[in-house]
């Protein structure tokens, strides 16, 4: 069975080898458009043709398994693969109502960060790029059809579920270009990578033009080599070279994600070297970021803790006086474990 979801119009015509191969355009219509993923309903495809596409293609190919939804308009997914494994894809609702689809690219993660549930589980494999875009279909699909929201749709999309989004760099590319094609903006999808250098130099040199937030986590060399073993073989200075030259070729503001745990990286030393990182030594050029700060969300096998409300406000503080834009993430969905790091 070919999976469809990834293809674009011309793919499609070619791998399904249709004639006339307007065909492919209607039928990415009917899939990325009106949401449609059975043969059988796509009125303008003729009845030969629908009967053969049920028997060797299908538009969708993850099955829903689970569905939690949380009071505060957060919904967890949990999707089954056709091989069995399992991955998870949130809708996330901010207080005016609208909605950001939060979406896994890999079955587990490499990356091994200390903090992080998905690290914990260690890698199983990429998804392919049909298997992201499933998620994304899926999403909106539940989501236009749940009418008594104020915005019946998905607003944004945030590559932050389980995974690292640049280690699986052409399934993402894929995914995107089938996202911009169906008629979803590049300014409103958000890669958010633990700072793999090649994957942002690719994102800088004009592939996929979307916007890119960082784990940073903390610029203190030490602790984040110690939370993160990407820091290694991927240190800050280089990591910082890449985002100023994403910035200069996109002119994009950048956003620098710090999960905040109590005694770990929520300390002067912290702060300070967030702050000598975004503005730049002498003859270095600042970075256009927004600090997002991410009080720890609890999970119960984890040794850490969320600072004291009063030591995020101290932190927060500092950065604003150093002229630094920063918000700090109020966790949703954390009753459903949807909540940033909680996915796995
Ligand atoms: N691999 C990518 C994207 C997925 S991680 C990356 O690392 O950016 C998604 C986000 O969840 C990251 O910003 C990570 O720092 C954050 N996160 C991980 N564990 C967390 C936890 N327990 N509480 C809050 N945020 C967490
Ligand atoms: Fe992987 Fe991101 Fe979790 Fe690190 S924070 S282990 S890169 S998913």
């Amino acid at each position: 069975m070919t999976p469809l979801s990834a293809l674009l119009p011309n793919e499609l015509a070619g791998a399904l080898a249709l004639k006339p191969a307007y065909r492919g355009k209607q039928i990415f219509s009917w899939i990325h458009e009106r949401l449609v993923f059975d043969f059988n309903s796509m009125g303008n495809l003729p009845a030969f043709l629908r009967r053969d596409l049920a028997g060797r293609a299908v538009a969708v190919d993850l099955e829903e398994e689970q569905r939690l939804e949380d009071g505060d308009g957060t919904v967890k997914f949990r999707f089954r693969l056709k091989d069995g494994k399992a991955i998870e894809s949130v809708i996330l609702q901010d207080r005016r109502g609208r909605a950001t689809a939060c979406l896994s690219t890999q079955v587990g993660c490499a990356m091994g960060c200390l903090f992080c549930r998905t690290g914990s589980l260690g890698f199983s494999r990429d998804l392919g790029a049909h298997e992201i875009v499933d998620q994304f279909l899926l999403l909106r699909a539940f989501r236009r059809s749940s009418m008594s929201v104020p915005f019946a749709d998905i607003s944004s999309v945030v590559f932050m579920g389980m995974g690292e989004p640049l280690a699986n760099l052409d399934n993402l590319r894929q995914a995107i270009e089938v996202l911009a094609y169906s008629g979803f903006s590049r300014r409103r999808i958000t890669v958010s990578t633990c700072g793999l250098v090649e994957g942002i130099r690719a994102l800088a040199a004009g592939q996929l033009a979307v916007r890119l937030a960082i784990s940073l986590i903390s610029a203190d060399r030490e602790v984040r080599t110690r939370l993160m073993p990407i820091n290694r073989s991927n240190p800050l200075p280089r990591l910082r070279e890449a985002l100023l030259d994403y910035q200069s070729k996109l002119g994009k503001r950048i956003t620098l994600e710090i999960v905040l745990m109590a005694g770990i990286n929520d300390r002067p030393e912290d702060v300070e070297a967030l702050v000598r990182f975004v503005r730049g030594g002498n003859e270095q050029q600042p970075l256009k970021v927004l600090v997002n700060l991410i009080p720890w969300n609890a999970l119960p096998e984890f040794p850490y803790q969320k600072p004291e409300p009063g030591r995020i406000e101290w932190f927060e503080g500092r950065l604003r006086q150093a002229g630094i834009p920063v918000t700090t993430r109020i966790s949703r969905g954390s009753a459903v474990c949807g909540a940033c790091g909680q996915l796995g």
